[in-house]
């Protein structure tokens, strides 16, 4: 169990730069009336601390740092990195990014800095150092977050000479990257090293999101990625050089593509992510990504950012509504988060973020329904104290997630347009969400010796190593479950020869010989043995057994009557394999058979449509019971007689459970 710190920060972005002093005071006074204990500032500082190459002025970050440690909030310390300086960009235009098309880009927006820009890595990481330096040893500063949602991507020449680099020290012979990349296919072929370009709208994109050459792509995907990393490293290091101990952070975006966030995870003391769900967001997707994000580290996670009300930049910016930051507050905490904070403190007054909601509205009283709920949160969080933090959740299951897969599979032209690799994950992992069932989210190298079941759908992409270590789970007793598109290519997007799914063939008992691609508006069904018939679509595999069992099969089309679902044993363990998109009720039946075999249970052992997740601290169990149905819900009897510790009241048999409703109970271990 591991905790970087000795409360709960609540807060969140605080930009006094933005307003004149006299607010300062102001917001100190709400603050404390709001249990506001922490603040995270210098986010998109740069161009007011530095103001020219030459000139550093931190009289005024000075100035709210004085302000903050004497009123005794928590300082998260922001590098200001994330966006660069005009002059910066004025003087040295190569800092800043050519797009997917081929354009430099002038100064303007944020996220805009060249990841290989000697000069934008010099002048970060002395930025870092000197930050590190000045207020390293404040005791205030609880933490460092480093530059700001890192993402994007950049396709310049710097970036093409470094991916030069990279791919040399990668591949060491052109030979071994032509092999890699296929490129006897349209003679590609290259003989030297400058003949590579990087692909982009100008050589071997199609359209925005697809490419002639998926090896290259990919390794350009893993390259941009990398690069991004060494500027977190470079900066990280710079800090590390004054302050030996602060934890460092940035904050990362749940299932953002671009970025191999398992790999990032590994290279900081504690992960932190934003929180921005769309009005339509289901809840099991939000609960998803905070398990992506305890996932990365296998460690309890900052939440950097949520809104305490509204967003500004989805095309529907719905109200939360009454309770509803509350309850997703909790459901953030029940999924492994030791802060809450917000973005942001006090709204904008111009800008595209004035409409993005603020603890401090525009009206700049605490006279406001957004105000009075994030004042009754901190008031209870401050009463919980640190009791959760550090707390584990526990899981029998694990999914696989895994950023090359999702790039591989997104970048591979045909079979069908549709395939989204985080849906596809995502229905396997409502399955267990619905049930209350705890779910890790695990990278390809976990340690699968600690789960009952592994389910890996679509694990397009299987790399060396892969088909040893599923196949030492399974012997050893484990259940697996995955499903089409599986076991197709390579690292480099080459087939694996010799029938699919490829490396996975004698682990799932099925040989697959064609896959047949559903439009929209096309669909199949598949029967089980009851007679019960369910709709399916998207890929139909059409397999023949080799020694798996028949769960359903198809029940229309030149294929009707071939196997659709599979059982295999392999040692003493099993596996299923899901040749094509069932309706969610068909998939439910498969995944059912497979927990219950499995032995994985609901955390309170009976149905519940309250979300329902425990997390264990050295001495107690706490259920986070949290009503996010929308209809009001009955208490499940296990819980009955308990004690909610927010209210302090005892939760009877006749407790109706009211939408956005939260408890937390606690039981000793
Ligand atoms: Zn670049």
């Amino acid at each position: 169990m591991k905790k970087c710190f000795n409360k709960m920060l609540y807060g969140g972005d605080y930009n006094p730069n933005q307003w004149p002093r006299e607010i300062w005071q102001e917001d100190m006074h709400l603050f404390k009336q709001a249990n506001i204990n922490s603040t995270t500032i210098n986010v998109f500082s740069w161009a007011k601390i530095q103001p020219s190459e030459d000139t550093y002025d931190f009289s005024e970050l000075d100035e709210i740092i004085d302000m903050l440690t004497k009123e005794n909030i928590d300082i998260v310390l922001a590098t200001s990195t994330g966006a660069m300086p005009a002059w910066l960009v004025s003087k040295y235009p190569e800092t800043a990014r050519t797009d997917y098309e081929g354009r430099r880009h002038k100064f303007g927006q944020r996220h805009n800095a060249c990841p290989n820009s000697l000069v934008y890595q010099k002048y970060a990481g002395r930025l870092a150092a000197k930050l590190a330096e000045r207020y390293g040893s404040n005791p205030h500063i609880s933490c460092w977050h480093i530059n700001n949602e890192y993402g994007g991507e950049c396709y310049c020449e710097s970036c093409e000479s470094a991916f030069r680099v990279w791919l040399k020290s990668k591949y060491q012979t052109i030979e071994a990257i032509n092999k890699a990349w296929n490129t006897e296919f349209w003679g590609h072929t290259l003989y030297d090293w400058d003949e590579i370009v990087l692909p982009n709208a100008l050589s071997e994109g199609i359209g925005s999101d697809k490419t002639a050459f998926a090896g290259i792509s990919i390794d350009y995907r893993r390259f941009m990625s990398d690069s991004m990393l060494e500027n977190f490293k470079l900066e990280r290091d710079a800090i590390r050089i004054y302050d030996k101990q602060t934890p460092i952070t940035t904050n990362l975006m749940g299932t953002y593509k671009w970025l191999d966030y398992f790999k990032w995870a590994r290279e900081m003391d504690i992960v932190s992510w934003d929180n921005y769900p769309a009005y339509d967001t289901p809840w099991s997707y939000v609960a998803m990504c905070h398990d992506l994000m305890r996932g990365l580290k296998n460690q309890s996670f900052m939440l950097m950012e949520q809104t305490p009300s509204q967003q500004n930049w989805q095309p529907y910016n719905s109200l939360k509504r009454p309770g509803q930051m509350r309850a997703q507050s909790y459901q953030t905490i029940a999924h492994g988060a030791d802060t809450i904070q917000f973005f942001q403190l006090r709204r904008s007054i111009g800008a595209c973020e004035k409409f993005h909601g603020a603890v401090i509205a525009h009206v700049g009283t605490g006279n406001t329904r957004v105000f009075r709920e994030v004042s009754q949160l901190g008031d209870e969080l401050a009463e919980l104290g640190d009791q959760i933090i550090g707390a584990e959740n526990k899981s029998d299951v694990g999914i696989i997630f895994d950023w090359d897969n999702y790039w591989a599979l997104e970048y591979t032209s045909g079979p069908n347009a549709d395939l989204k690799y985080v849906d596809q994950i995502h229905q396997y992992y409502k399955y267990f969400y619905d049930r209350n069932i705890s779910v890790d989210m695990i990278p390809i190298d976990a340690d699968f010796s600690k789960y009952k079941l592994i389910a890996a759908p679509v694990l397009y992409m299987v790399m060396q190593g892969v088909r040893e270590s599923l196949e030492k789970f399974v012997e050893a007793g484990g259940t697996l479950i995955t499903s089409f598109m599986s076991g197709i290519v390579d690292q480099s997007d080459n087939v694996h020869l010799g029938g699919y799914p490829g490396p996975l063939r004698q682990l799932t008992g099925v040989w697959v010989e064609e896959i047949d691609a559903l439009a929209p508006e096309v669909h199949n069904s598949i029967k089980f043995s009851d007679g019960q018939e369910y709709m399916c679509g998207l890929l139909c595999d059409i397999m023949h057994p080799e020694g798996a069992k028949t769960i359903a099969e198809y029940s229309s089309d030149f294929y009707e009557g071939t196997p659709a679902a599979t059982l295999n044993s392999f040692g003493k363990g099993a596996v299923y394999y899901v040749g094509t998109q069932p309706e969610q009720a068909a998939l439910a039946r498969i995944l059912a058979i497979a927990a219950d075999q499995a032995g994985c249970k609901s955390v309170i052992g009976e149905d519940s449509n309250l979300e329902i997740t425990c997390r264990f601290s050295e001495v107690n169990k706490y259920y986070f019971i949290i009503n996010l149905s929308g209809d009001k819900q009955p208490l499940p009897k296990a819980c009955t007689g308990m004690i909610d510790i927010l209210s302090g009241s005892v939760l009877s048999a006749e407790t109706e459970v009211e939408p956005f409703s939260s408890f937390i109970v606690k039981e000793k271990i």
